[in-house]
């Protein structure tokens, strides 16, 4: 049987697609260590996800229906909350789903290129190269500021800038002057789109209220970090009335379930806002204690900076390290592969206790290795 079919997909399938591998999300990454029958609990520090799990209330009466394409209970709330007008706004499932979003509806497959700065957020290119939209790159310099010289070489080959702000691994923010310069450089030959999905660690720095100067710029945020609904998939497209309509002519006719909706409305009420931000704020103190203690431990050292919900560091014994934590079901992101960030790994800040949890390991793993040496 398995003969033909693959023949058929490979006759089929389409050329860009043939060398991709499906994405690894963090979790399918330990799908396997997860599954062992021993009663550990298994620790997730690998996604970057809240250590909050919050109530919300469903109601049903409006299942049979098909859901409003942009719930005006979500986009309202939102649109007050970033500040701009609700015309400005997209929700769809995820600020993944904006990405891919923007890519197809701004460049043309086989044709048009979108610019990324590495190390950053790996679904810019996935999206890319699953719809055959070319990628080119201007690496960040080596302390993750942007190599502006470098950009400025791609002005008429890109058609999206991706900038990653706070970036994800890093954890740096980029400075305002530089995200200006871009913009306008940029400004009558390219999107670009600033993805803010930590933006709430770092508040101060957001480019929403920027709108009116830039007709170029696009703003990516999300309710899977901050507001601890990774679970939910809803994400938000802020940009001027002109590209938000331009992207409604490719988004799902119905991308916002209905329970999706109603939830999202919950966490964007006055009480919802409320109980995020003070979950950012007690985030944030476990992030200062748990660097606090990292650095005192074995050969850690920190890099790059932790504007966002985790910190990123470096270790000689990166492997050895993330062996011991797999082997006692302490999930955290090897991010050694990305350009520049070898022996870098990255760690979500959790709850308090799953934080002391993991500084105890760390801490036995390094009187164990440094024992051995
Ligand atoms: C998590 C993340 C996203 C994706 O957010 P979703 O709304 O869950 O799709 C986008 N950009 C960055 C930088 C992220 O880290």
């Amino acid at each position: 049987m398995s003969q033909p079919v693959s023949q058929l997909i490979n006759k089929l399938v389409c050329e860009n697609l043939k060398t991709l591998v499906p994405y690894e999300s963090a979790r399918r990454l330990f799908a396997a260590s997860d599954n062992t029958q021993d009663e550990q609990v298994p620790v997730w520090l690998n996604a970057n996800e809240s250590p909050y799990a919050n109530d919300f209330a469903v109601k049903s009466d409006l299942f049979n229906r098909y859901p409003d394409c942009q719930p005006s209970a979500v986009i309202n709330p939102y649109a007050a909350y970033a500040g701009v007008n609700h015309k400005q706004l997209l929700v769809s499932r995820g600020a993944d789903e904006g990405i891919e979003l923007l890519i197809r509806a701004f460049c043309t497959s086989g044709q048009d290129n979108i610019l990324i700065c590495p190390p950053t957020y790996g679904m810019y290119a996935i999206s890319a190269e699953t719809c055959n939209i070319g990628i080119h790159k201007a690496p960040l310099n080596t302390d993750f500021s942007l190599d502006l010289e470098a950009i400025k070489t791609f002005k008429d080959k890109v058609n999206l800038v991706f900038i990653c702000s706070p970036n994800n691994p890093t954890g740096t923010s980029v400075a305002a002057e530089q995200i200006e310069q871009v913009l306008n450089h940029f400004i009558d030959s390219a999107l670009v789109v600033v993805d803010e999905a930590y933006i709430e660690f770092d508040i101060d720095n957001t480019w929403a209220s920027q709108l009116a100067k830039y007709p170029n710029l696009v703003v990516l945020r999300t309710l899977s970090k901050a507001f601890a609904l990774a679970g939910l998939r809803c994400g938000f497209t802020i940009a001027n009335e002109e590209v938000i309509h331009t992207l409604l002519k490719v988004i799902a006719p119905y991308p916002m379930p209905e329970p999706v909706a109603q939830i999202a409305a919950q966490a964007l009420s006055e009480k919802g806002l409320l109980t995020m931000q003070q979950q950012v704020s007690a985030i944030q103190t476990e992030k200062d204690l748990l660097k606090k203690s990292l650095v005192s431990l074995g050969d850690i050292k920190l890099v790059g900076d932790d504007n966002a919900n985790f910190i990123l560091f470096r270790t000689a014994q990166k492997q050895a390290l993330m062996n011991y934590l797999v082997s006692h079901k302490m999930f955290i992101r090897d991010q050694s592969k990305q350009l520049n960030l070898a022996n870098c790994l990255r760690i979500t800040v959790g709850s308090s206790a799953q934080n002391q949890q993991l500084l105890g390991l760390i801490t036995s793993f390094y009187q164990q290795s440094g024992n051995q040496s």
